[in-house]
Order: structure tokens, then sequence, then C-alpha cells
């Protein structure tokens, strides 16, 4: 029962191994997170972004699975923070599955107090879909971080990033989506990542161009590209705490500048300088307080270096890992926040709109139905150029992991008209299985995170959670097919509380009220948050589509 499983795969085709598919749909992508093309580290149920997991144990891993095999279609399966804790009747349009992952009371929230009470096997740190079972691989990230470098590039740079050198560190679950989505905008890119086997996983699947092991080699790759306009991607194994510094040295200043090491996580996420991997797990081990300590020197020279770069001109941001909250918490660092998030930087107009991470894998297994899906979007939204750009490319240079999966951003109105085409494509049997549609917790309505999503709100409400909280019960009201909360998602304890959805596109009525009334609620919570915080384009957007806001009527 404790065993661990190696080489996990998701189930594939229409054969049903529970009693219906919004179940199999939570089976298939639980196992789908934890595919070794999928999963950074599988054999510790670890997902991405740092510890965040997709069970608690692997006792949790099989009980969750056996559960949904024998879960009836009005049965209601409850997870506390990757443990399967109870069934309670409920009915047939009612989610299959509910999840709350890593919650603490506020008082409590800090990292130490989970870390003793994950020791003591009563929690669980979930990510954002690590925990909830919509994790589709570094695809999932690479639409936004590529619309958040053309945002980038269209503020700084007259709308390319062709002939500019853009730098980050971590080429990890969402970090190996930056080299991709830099060359996508015509970049050169220079990734610093610690752990070898990380970059090799992106060199194998396809998301960066080439290894460096030697600095001079890297820099030389990426000027040479720069200078000659060409697109190209390098990953240099290194430690950016010491890479950073040397680059500055040596004048190689960066046009865009950022990082993706997992910095919300002191203990996990970020290898000090001067550490090998081993002496880094040892350390961690034996004197894990003299390690964070090692860790927050090493976050201040980089924080520092990437000040000064930012003085000498590089447009700096923080691309949602906390590395500025970490140094102005524990270090009174404050002059860290001189340098913008990205969400305030380049996505809120998005949130405005309802705008976010739409997402969908196919349960059938086969890539042919996620061109079929494909070429649905393109059909459904001509208009959009932006999109058929991003698809065109997404056709091309996207490597599948684990299931066949899709990401694109899309609006209020269009995610519901989107979710509607598709169970009909399941319906017609245009597609050879049903499709699974959800999206990341990274959203316009579903995530309070002041240091990420709700940086710099127009009205100060950076800190209010009760947002994700009214996410999380309305989808649950809606009838999605699972719906989930956690806390401390992407920039650690006691920083986030955030909600995902995911719901079932499996070709009957049932599905298509569900799907209707779910992508429009979900994303219309988003409308609702930004409009009530004071964005005019949010309040636009509510009157022209039709959102009702009780406080916004004239
Ligand atoms: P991950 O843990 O899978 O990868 C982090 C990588 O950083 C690892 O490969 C690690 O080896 C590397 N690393 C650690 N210390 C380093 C150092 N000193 N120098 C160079 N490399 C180092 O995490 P992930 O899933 O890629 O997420 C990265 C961060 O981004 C997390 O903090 C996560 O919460 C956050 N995040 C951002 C977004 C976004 O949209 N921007 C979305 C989700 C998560």
């Amino acid at each position: 029962m404790n065993k661990p499983m190696k080489n996990i795969r998701a189930y594939t085709g229409k054969q049903l191994h529970c009693k219906g598919w919004h179940q199999e749909a939570a089976l298939r992508m639980l196992m789908n997170n934890l595919d070794p093309d999928v999963a950074e580290r599988p054999e510790e149920l670890i997902v991405y972004g740092g510890g965040g997991k997709a069970a608690r144990n692997w006792e949790c891993y099989h009980r969750i699975t056996e559960t949904l095999k024998r879960l009836e279609n009005d049965e209601t399966l409850l997870i506390q923070s990757g443990k399967p804790v109870g069934v309670f009747r409920t009915h047939e349009e009612a989610p299959r599955v509910l999840i709350a992952n890593a919650h603490l009371v506020p008082r409590w929230a800090t990292w130490e107090e989970f870390r003793k009470l994950d020791k003591m096997g009563l929690t669980m740190y979930g990510q954002m879909t690590a925990g909830s079972w919509i994790y589709i691989g570094s695809q999932g990230i690479v639409q936004g971080t590529y619309e958040t470098f053309a945002e980038c590039a269209r503020q700084h740079f007259d709308g390319s990033l062709r002939g500019k050198l853009v730098v980050s560190a971590g080429l990890g679950g969402m970090g190996g989506a930056q080299p991709l989505a830099a060359t996508m905008n015509g970049a050169a890119f220079l990734g610093i990542e610690v752990d070898e086997s990380r970059i090799d996983m992106r060199i194998n699947t396809g998301y960066c161009d080439v290894k460096c092991t030697s600095l001079d080699e890297a820099i030389e790759k990426v000027v040479e590209a720069k200078e000659k306009g060409e697109a190209l991607s390098v990953g240099l194994l290194g430690n950016v705490a010491e890479v950073l510094p040397e680059l500055m040295e040596r004048e190689v200043i960066p046009d865009v500048l950022t990082d993706q090491t997992s910095a919300h996580d002191l203990r996990l996420g970020y290898i000090p300088a001067g550490y090998s991997l081993q002496e880094a797990a040892e350390k961690r081990e034996n004197d894990p307080e003299g390690y964070e300590s090692d860790v927050l020197d090493s976050m201040e020279v980089h924080v520092r270096t990437m000040l000064k770069m930012q003085e000498k001109g590089a447009v700096t941001f923080d691309y949602g890992n906390n590395l500025r909250g970490q140094v102005a918490d524990r270090r009174g660092m404050q002059e860290a926040f001189d340098f913008p998030g990205f969400v305030p930087a380049y996505i809120r107009p998005l949130f405005c709109r309802g705008s976010g991470p739409f997402r969908w894998a196919a349960l059938s297994g086969d890539p042919e139905d996620i061109a079929v899906t494909d070429k649905a979007i393109l059909e459904t939204f001509p208009e959009k150029e932006a999109l058929r750009r991003w698809i065109r490319q997404a056709q091309e240079k996207i490597h599948f992991q684990g299931l066949p999966a899709r990401i694109c951003w899309l609006e209020y109105g269009e995610r519901a008209e989107m979710g509607l085409r598709f169970n009909w494509l399941v319906k017609k049997g245009k597609v050879k299985a049903p499709i699974v549609i959800g999206r990341d917790h990274l959203d316009t309505g579903s995530v309070a995170s002041p240091n990420r999503e709700t940086e710099a709100m127009k009205d100060g409400s950076d800190a209010i959670a009760d947002w994700p909280l009214l996410n999380a019960m309305l989808n649950t009201a809606s009838g999605a097919s699972w719906v989930s909360l956690h806390h401390g998602g992407g920039v650690g304890i006691g920083y986030s509380i955030h909600a995902g959805m995911v719901c079932v596109a499996d070709g009957t009525d049932m599905a298509g009220r569900r799907l209707e009334r779910v992508l429009t609620n979900d994303p219309g919570t988003g409308v609702m948050r930004h409009a009530d915080a004071g964005y005019e384009l949010a309040g636009q957007v509510a009157r022209e589509r039709g959102v009702d806001l009780p406080m916004k009527e004239d």
C-alpha cells in the first residue's frame, strides 16, 4: 500500500475505470500529474514548483485511486491536503471531488509551522495545479510566459525581443517554459540552472536549444545571437547567485531580467552559492537554519545584482516566486520592491477582461484530438490574431508531456463558448474521448496573493482573501467536476490563497449545463473582483457582457 509507483501513465482511450467520466477524469489527471514526462520528481510525488505534490504519500495516492474507482455518480470525495478523508452523498451535478490543500489558521501560517505539521504527516504543499490534478507540464505556463514577454516587448522594445538578451534563472517545471517563450518572441535567452538534469529535460522536450557548462561559451553564444537578431536559448549550468554578479562584472547587461528559481521555498527551492546539489541536501538535513541563512545570503546578492542591472537599463521584474518578499521580510531589504512584479507590470489588463489560462487535455491520449480542438479554437475566434499566432506556434513547437494538452488565454464569455464547443465535439464523435477543461490557479478571480496576482491593486485590497473563497464556492455551486482551494502556491506559505476548478466535457447535456455555468461564472468572478477594485476596464467588460454587479449599477 505504501509502495512508490514508478512510471505512472494516465489511462487513455474510451474504456472507463470509474463509474463516470468526472471521476475518470480526476483519476487520469492525478496519474498524469505523476507521469515521469510531466512531473519533476515523481518518485517523491512532487510535480513542480519546489515541493508541490499530487498526494500526501504513496498510501494516500493508492487510496485516492481506489476510491475514485468506486465513487458513485452522486457522491463526493473530500481530499484534505493530499489525503482522501471522506465520501459523502451529494447529487449528480455536484463536484465529484473537493480538495483543500495546505491551509493553516492565519496566525499559524508560516513555513516553520507548515514544515512541523508536514513532518508529522498532517498536511501537504499542493502548489497550484500539483495538488489539484491539472498540471500539464511546462506548456501550462508557456503561453502566460509568452504573453508576459510579448507585453514587455510591446511596452519597452516596439513589440519584439529580436536582438534583445533575456536573462533568467531556474529551468524547472514552470521556469522551463522561459527559453521557449523567449525565443518565440525572437529573443536571445540565457537561463541559469544549477541542476544539469533540469537543463537536459528542457533540451529533450524541445523547450531549450543548447546546453552550456562554460560561462564564456554561453556568453559568446547569446551575445552573437543577440547581435545577429537570432532567436536562441541557452541553458547554462551554474548558480545564479554566482553567475549574475559575474555577468555584471563583465558588463553583460541583459535587456530583460527576471528569475524563476523556487525562491518561495527557502528550504527546497533555492540552492545557495558554493553548494553542490548533494552538499545542499546534506546541510538542509543537518542544519536547516544555517542552510536557510546561506540561502538568504545568496538571495541578497542575487537581488542586489538585479537592482544594479536595473539601474544599468535592464527591464527587471519579479516572476511570481516571491524572491523580493523573501529578502524584504527576512533581511529588511525593502528596496527589492524597486522592481515590479509581472502581474501589475504586464498581466492585469488581461485579468480585467476575465482573461486567463484556459487549458484542456484529451483523455483519449490521442494528439489528433488536440489538433481537432485547435481547429475549433481557430474557427471560433478568427478575428483574434495573437491567439491564432499562438496556436500555430504551439502546434509547431510544443512537445506534449503526458496526456496531449493545450492552453490558451481566453476571456469572459469566450471560455464558456469554447467549453460548449468542445462538448459538442465529444458528442458528435469528432474527438475520440471526453476532454477535460481546467485552468491554473493563477487566474483573474481565483487568487489573493499580494506579492503576485494581487500586487498593487487599485483600491489597496491586495491582501483581501475573500475572493478566492467566493470563487471556489461558486464553482462548487455551479457544478464543476472538481474544485480545489489551496494556500501558499506560487509565493509560499503565508503569502497566498487560491482556488482551482476542472470541468469535464463528456458530450452529455448535463456536461453542457455544467460547463456553461462554470466557465461563465469562474472568469466572471475575475471581472467582478477587478471591477470592485475600481478598474474601469473591468467595469466596462461587466456592463458590455452582462456580469451582474449590484454595487456597480448606475
Ligand atoms: P521548480 O522547483 O520545478 O524549479 C526551480 C528550479 O530552480 C530548479 O530546477 C532548481 O534547480 C533551480 N534553482 C534553484 N536554485 C538555483 C540557483 N541558485 N541558481 C540556479 N538555479 C537554481 O519550480 P517551477 O515550477 O519552475 O517554479 C519556479 C518558481 O516560479 C516557483 O517559485 C513557483 O512558485 C513560481 N511560479 C511562477 C509562475 C508564473 O507564472 N510566473 C507560475 C507558477 C509558479
